[in-house]
Formats: C-alpha cells, sequence, structure tokens
C-alpha cells in the first residue's frame, strides 16, 4: 500500500510534486500526415500521496467512460491534496474519433496487452501504457461500458481471487459488484501481474452517454480517492447505493430465434424464473416468442438492439447473488 517513490517521468517529461502539465501521447499520422495524439493530464501534489491512473475509451466507441473522466476534469477532482491523479479520457483516440471500438487495423486494444513496441498500432500503445505507466501507479480505474447495444447497469468489476479488491469495490457505490475472470492480454490482466490494485468500471452501452451512468462513475471516482484521502473528507458523497449486489455468477440469455427484439424488463431488475423478460417477432404479425427467464436473478444487462439474430446475446443474469453487508 505505499505510495511508489521514484523520478516521476511520463513520456519523457519528468513532472515534479506540485506540477499540474497536459502531455500528449502522439500515437501515429492520420493518411492526410495529420498527427494525432492522445492528451494526458499529470496532477502532482506536493504533498506525497498514492497514485491513482483514470483511464477510459479504450475502446473507443464506449463515450460514457469518456464522459466520466471529462467530468472529474471539468470539475476540479484530478486535482489531489496528497498523491498524483494520471488522467487518460480517450486512449484509443482513431475509434473515438471513428466511433469504433478496435484500432483502425482492427485490433482490439484489450486484447493486445502487454504489447509490444515493434508490434501492431494497438500493441505498442498497450507496451506504453504498461511499462511508461503502470511502474508509477499505486491504483487503476478503467471506464468501460457495454459492448454494442448491450447495456451495462453501473457495475465494478474484479476478480473475486483479490480479496484486497471487495472493500475497493464495495466503496465506490455502483449498485453492482461483479466477479468476472481475467481476460487474456486485457489491461487488467497486465495491472494484475504488476500487483496494482484495479477496478473496472462498466456502464451503459457504446456510442451512447447516459446521464445515470455517469453520476455512478463520477460519484464512485470521488468515493475512491477521499478512501485514499486524495480529496477531503468532507467531500465524500455518499454513496448512489448502499450494500451493493455482488454478483458471483451469471450467464448471457441468448436468442432462440432471429427476428425484432423487444426487452420487458429494465436493466438492474431482479426476476423469477418463468418470468416473461422479452420477446422476439417477424415484421409481419405472424410469429411471436416470449422469452421466459431460465431462473431467478438480476438482470445486469439488457441488448437494446432492435434486431437479433438466433444465438445473440439479450440479458446477461446472475445465478448466484449476494447482498453485501460491509463484511465482504
Ligand atoms: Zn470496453
Amino acid at each position: 500500500m505505499s505510495p511508489k517513490s521514484k523520478r516521476f517521468v511520463i513520456l519523457g517529461t519528468e513532472i515534479l510534486p506540485g506540477e499540474k502539465v497536459e502531455l500528449n501521447f502522439s500515437l501515429a499520422k492520420l493518411h492526410s500526415r495529420t498527427a494525432v495524439s492522445v492528451p494526458i493530464l499529470v496532477n502532482r501534489s506536493k504533498k506525497p500521496g498514492p497514485t491513482v491512473l483514470f483511464t477510459a475509451g479504450i475502446h473507443g466507441d464506449e463515450v460514457s467512460g469518456v464522459a466520466i473522466i471529462r467530468e472529474l476534469i471539468a470539475s476540479k477532482i484530478n486535482h489531489p491534496q496528497i498523491g498524483t491523479i494520471i488522467c487518460i479520457p480517450v486512449i484509443n483516440i482513431f475509434g473515438f474519433l471513428n466511433k469504433e471500438r478496435n484500432f483502425p487495423d482492427g485490433k482490439d486494444l484489450n486484447r493486445a496487452f502487454p504489447g509490444s513496441n515493434k508490434g501492431s498500432l494497438a500493441s505498442r500503445v498497450a507496451f506504453e501504457l504498461v511499462n511508461g505507466f503502470l511502474p508509477l501507479v499505486d491504483y487503476v480505474i478503467d471506464f468501460h461500458t457495454g459492448g454494442a447495444d448491450r447495456f451495462n447497469a453501473a457495475q465494478i468489476r474484479i476478480n473475486p481471487n483479490r480479496p484486497e479488491l471487495k472493500p475497493l469495490a464495495n466503496l465506490f457505490g455502483a449498485p453492482f459488484v461483479v466477479y468476472s475472470r481475467l481476460l487474456a492480454k486485457s489491461f487488467r490482466a497486465s495491472c494484475q501481474k504488476q500487483g496494482i490494485p484495479m477496478l473496472l468500471f462498466e456502464g451503459g452501452k457504446s456510442n451512447h452517454l447516459d446521464e445515470e451512468i455517469i453520476e455512478y462513475g463520477v460519484t464512485g471516482a470521488k468515493r475512491f480517492l477521499a478512501h485514499l484521502k486524495m480529496l477531503p473528507t468532507k467531500l465524500i458523497p455518499p454513496p448512489l447505493k448502499e450494500n451493493p449486489i455482488i454478483i458471483e455468477k451469471s450467464l448471457w440469455i441468448r436468442a432462440k430465434h432471429s427476428g425484432m427484439f423487444q426487452s420487458l424488463v429494465k436493466v438492474g431488475h431482479l426476476v423469477a424464473e418463468g418470468d416473461i423478460i422479452g420477446q422476439i417477432t417477424d415484421p409481419f404479425g405472424k410469429f411471436n416468442r416470449k422469452i421466459k427467464s431460465p431462473n431467478s436473478g438480476y438482470i445486469f444487462n439488457v441488448n437494446e438492439a432492435p434486431l437479433v439474430y438466433n444465438g445473440d446475446a439479450l440479458f446477461h443474469i446472475s445465478t448466484q447473488y449476494r447482498h453485501d453487508k460491509g463484511t465482504a
């Protein structure tokens, strides 16, 4: 837990205690030769303390996460009273510009870690994050949304085998804490390898700004920083949700037919086994199949796509959950 104390150099620039700098991480040029860079804001207090890295836009179309870090910067939450806050609001700037998840070469940055300085563009970005940033960092909070039209309830995802993450996840104040396995070659896997606690926030869906999701992210980030004494404790907002639901196991309910899809349940709600939670119809009024919940549980992701194919993931439902009583 002791803050890392070494020379603080990012992208070749040394940043001293008390300094606030904006750096540009030059990624590549567009085909028109226009340079494209990722802005990085580093705010250091004069007083020593932990270093927290906030990242968003690893998937370029996950704009709610970008908006959460934007709000932290705009409201000066990134000015710590101790330690250092690094904000990278849009890592995959190419995807952000093109409203796409992946890099221009089709690579998913979150499957390119730990990367290589001689690899693809995504792989080089991963390499810089792992080698240029993580050695300076004590905690990471990475903001994501559901892919495509799949809308996630606000949730913190953690590796259940890392007990030290549980109290951090719970204090964030999101309605759900979801235990999820580490994905190979993910940013989270690289953080774990370096022993850096990482909270992965998921909320909303891609190419969509959701006010409530942004509020959960911003409030959680403030609570996290105040817990580390990086913000004055009088600024600690109450959690938007006390005692999150801990989702220990879950499954995806998939479409058994292709057609027009309508969800009949709101994301975040508890359903009983056999409840009708959606329907798939055809455009001609001849076909209508109700979708029943296979078990009781919380629906924490709902696909909002109007048209689906047989096999598409429609709902993410808990199969094992418990209420946190602050003892986890
Ligand atoms: Zn993502």
